[in-house]
Protein backbone atom coordinates (compact mmCIF):
# COMPACT_ATOMS: atom_id res chain seq x y z
CA UNK A 1 0.00 0.00 0.00
CA UNK A 2 1.13 2.83 -1.01
CA UNK A 3 1.41 5.93 2.02
CA UNK A 4 0.99 9.92 1.55
CA UNK A 5 2.44 12.33 3.12
CA UNK A 6 1.99 15.65 2.98
CA UNK A 7 4.75 17.59 4.60
CA UNK A 8 3.90 21.11 3.73
CA UNK A 9 0.53 22.49 4.62
CA UNK A 10 -0.76 25.98 5.89
CA UNK A 11 -4.15 26.20 8.29
CA UNK A 12 -6.01 29.09 9.61
CA UNK A 13 -2.41 29.56 11.72
CA UNK A 14 -1.13 30.99 8.57
CA UNK A 15 -1.93 34.21 7.13
CA UNK A 16 -2.61 32.61 4.12
CA UNK A 17 -4.22 29.59 5.23
CA UNK A 18 -7.88 29.42 4.27
CA UNK A 19 -8.50 25.89 6.19
CA UNK A 20 -8.70 24.82 9.69
CA UNK A 21 -6.37 21.95 10.45
CA UNK A 22 -9.02 20.05 11.17
CA UNK A 23 -10.49 20.89 7.55
CA UNK A 24 -6.80 18.79 6.62
CA UNK A 25 -7.88 15.73 8.99
CA UNK A 26 -11.42 15.27 7.39
CA UNK A 27 -9.46 15.35 3.87
CA UNK A 28 -6.88 12.92 4.98
CA UNK A 29 -8.97 10.61 6.11
CA UNK A 30 -11.02 10.41 3.18
CA UNK A 31 -8.16 10.18 0.59
CA UNK A 32 -5.98 8.06 2.67
CA UNK A 33 -3.16 10.25 3.51
CA UNK A 34 -1.35 8.89 6.17
CA UNK A 35 0.03 12.25 7.58
CA UNK A 36 0.19 15.66 7.63
CA UNK A 37 3.09 18.33 8.99
CA UNK A 38 0.85 21.76 9.45
CA UNK A 39 3.98 23.74 8.63
CA UNK A 40 2.83 27.67 9.62
CA UNK A 41 3.90 30.47 8.28
CA UNK A 42 6.71 32.61 10.93
CA UNK A 43 7.38 35.49 9.06
CA UNK A 44 8.89 39.09 10.74
CA UNK A 45 10.09 40.22 7.47
CA UNK A 46 6.70 41.39 6.65
CA UNK A 47 3.75 43.98 6.39
CA UNK A 48 1.33 41.28 7.73
CA UNK A 49 4.54 40.29 10.62
CA UNK A 50 4.05 37.76 13.49
CA UNK A 51 5.18 40.38 15.89
CA UNK A 52 7.09 38.20 18.78
CA UNK A 53 4.96 36.24 20.62
CA UNK A 54 6.13 37.58 23.97
CA UNK A 55 5.41 41.10 22.72
CA UNK A 56 1.58 40.68 21.59
CA UNK A 57 -0.32 37.60 21.38
CA UNK A 58 -3.30 39.10 19.74
CA UNK A 59 -1.21 40.51 16.33
CA UNK A 60 -0.27 37.43 14.83
CA UNK A 61 -2.09 34.27 13.26
CA UNK A 62 0.09 32.08 14.79
CA UNK A 63 0.17 31.60 18.68
CA UNK A 64 2.29 28.50 19.37
CA UNK A 65 0.38 27.76 22.41
CA UNK A 66 -3.30 27.77 20.60
CA UNK A 67 -1.22 25.76 17.68
CA UNK A 68 0.03 23.03 19.88
CA UNK A 69 -3.13 22.97 21.76
CA UNK A 70 -5.11 22.30 18.87
CA UNK A 71 -2.92 19.86 17.35
CA UNK A 72 -2.80 18.08 20.36
CA UNK A 73 -6.73 18.19 20.21
CA UNK A 74 -7.30 16.75 16.74
CA UNK A 75 -4.00 13.92 17.12
CA UNK A 76 -6.55 12.42 19.76
CA UNK A 77 -9.77 12.52 17.77
CA UNK A 78 -8.13 11.44 14.50
CA UNK A 79 -5.52 9.09 15.75
CA UNK A 80 -5.44 6.99 12.57
CA UNK A 81 -3.37 10.19 10.84
CA UNK A 82 -0.07 11.11 11.80
CA UNK A 83 -0.27 14.67 12.48
CA UNK A 84 3.27 16.50 12.78
CA UNK A 85 3.99 20.21 13.82
CA UNK A 86 5.97 22.44 12.12
CA UNK A 87 6.54 25.73 11.08
CA UNK A 88 8.24 28.03 7.84
CA UNK A 89 10.13 30.54 9.15
CA UNK A 90 11.19 33.63 6.80
CA UNK A 91 14.64 34.12 5.90
CA UNK A 92 16.11 32.85 9.89
CA UNK A 93 19.57 34.38 9.45
CA UNK A 94 17.91 37.89 9.44
CA UNK A 95 16.25 37.28 12.42
CA UNK A 96 18.29 34.50 14.90
CA UNK A 97 17.06 35.99 17.96
CA UNK A 98 13.02 35.19 16.77
CA UNK A 99 14.28 31.79 15.17
CA UNK A 100 15.68 30.71 18.17
CA UNK A 101 12.94 31.64 20.27
CA UNK A 102 10.25 29.89 18.06
CA UNK A 103 12.98 26.67 17.37
CA UNK A 104 13.53 25.56 21.21
CA UNK A 105 9.27 24.63 21.06
CA UNK A 106 8.70 20.77 20.13
CA UNK A 107 8.04 21.18 16.58
CA UNK A 108 9.11 17.94 14.38
CA UNK A 109 9.84 19.56 11.30
CA UNK A 110 11.43 23.17 10.91
CA UNK A 111 11.05 24.73 7.54
CA UNK A 112 12.79 27.31 6.53
CA UNK A 113 11.13 29.75 3.35
CA UNK A 114 12.24 32.81 1.20
CA UNK A 115 9.73 35.25 0.78
CA UNK A 116 11.36 38.38 0.72
CA UNK A 117 13.70 40.54 -1.34
CA UNK A 118 15.42 44.23 -0.23
CA UNK A 119 12.47 44.05 2.66
CA UNK A 120 9.37 43.55 0.54
CA UNK A 121 7.68 40.41 -0.57
CA UNK A 122 9.71 38.74 -3.59
CA UNK A 123 9.97 40.01 -6.41
CA UNK A 124 10.13 43.11 -4.34
CA UNK A 125 9.51 47.02 -4.67
CA UNK A 126 12.57 48.07 -6.44
CA UNK A 127 11.39 46.95 -10.41
CA UNK A 128 14.10 44.64 -10.60
CA UNK A 129 14.88 42.70 -14.04
CA UNK A 130 13.79 38.77 -13.84
CA UNK A 131 17.55 37.75 -13.70
CA UNK A 132 18.70 40.12 -11.36
CA UNK A 133 15.34 39.47 -8.94
CA UNK A 134 16.08 35.76 -9.21
CA UNK A 135 19.82 36.19 -8.47
CA UNK A 136 18.94 38.13 -5.19
CA UNK A 137 16.68 35.51 -4.25
CA UNK A 138 19.20 32.63 -4.52
CA UNK A 139 21.75 34.84 -2.72
CA UNK A 140 19.51 35.38 -0.11
CA UNK A 141 18.42 31.87 0.01
CA UNK A 142 22.03 30.60 0.20
CA UNK A 143 22.76 32.58 3.15
CA UNK A 144 19.57 31.23 5.24
CA UNK A 145 21.27 27.58 4.17
CA UNK A 146 24.71 28.56 5.29
CA UNK A 147 23.04 29.63 8.79
CA UNK A 148 21.10 26.68 8.81
CA UNK A 149 19.39 25.16 12.04
CA UNK A 150 16.41 23.83 10.14
CA UNK A 151 15.27 20.15 8.55
CA UNK A 152 13.89 21.60 4.68
CA UNK A 153 14.37 24.60 2.80
CA UNK A 154 11.05 25.13 1.09
CA UNK A 155 10.27 25.60 -2.45
CA UNK A 156 13.43 25.97 -4.68
CA UNK A 157 11.59 27.03 -7.25
CA UNK A 158 9.64 29.83 -5.53
CA UNK A 159 10.35 32.29 -8.43
CA UNK A 160 8.49 30.64 -10.98
CA UNK A 161 5.20 32.30 -9.16
CA UNK A 162 6.40 35.70 -10.67
CA UNK A 163 7.44 35.15 -13.76
CA UNK A 164 6.57 33.39 -16.62
CA UNK A 165 10.56 32.53 -17.76
CA UNK A 166 12.64 30.73 -14.86
CA UNK A 167 16.53 31.75 -15.29
CA UNK A 168 18.93 30.06 -12.49
CA UNK A 169 22.60 29.87 -13.11
CA UNK A 170 23.33 26.00 -12.62
CA UNK A 171 26.49 26.71 -10.85
CA UNK A 172 24.31 29.18 -7.88
CA UNK A 173 21.63 25.74 -7.76
CA UNK A 174 24.59 23.24 -7.25
CA UNK A 175 26.37 25.65 -4.36
CA UNK A 176 22.79 26.33 -2.67
CA UNK A 177 22.20 22.11 -3.21
CA UNK A 178 25.89 20.83 -1.85
CA UNK A 179 25.60 23.38 1.02
ZN1 LIG B 1 6.81 29.67 1.63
Amino acid sequence: MNAFFDMHVHSKFSIDGVSTMEDYCLIAEKSGIRAICFTEHVDFNSEEKNLSIVKDNRKQNFVVEDYFSELNRLREKYSSIILLSGIEFSEPNMFPDEFALYSSYPFDCITAGIHHCYNSVFPGAGNLSVSKAIHEYYQIMQKAIEFGGFQVMAHLDFPKLFFDKWIINNDVLDTILSI
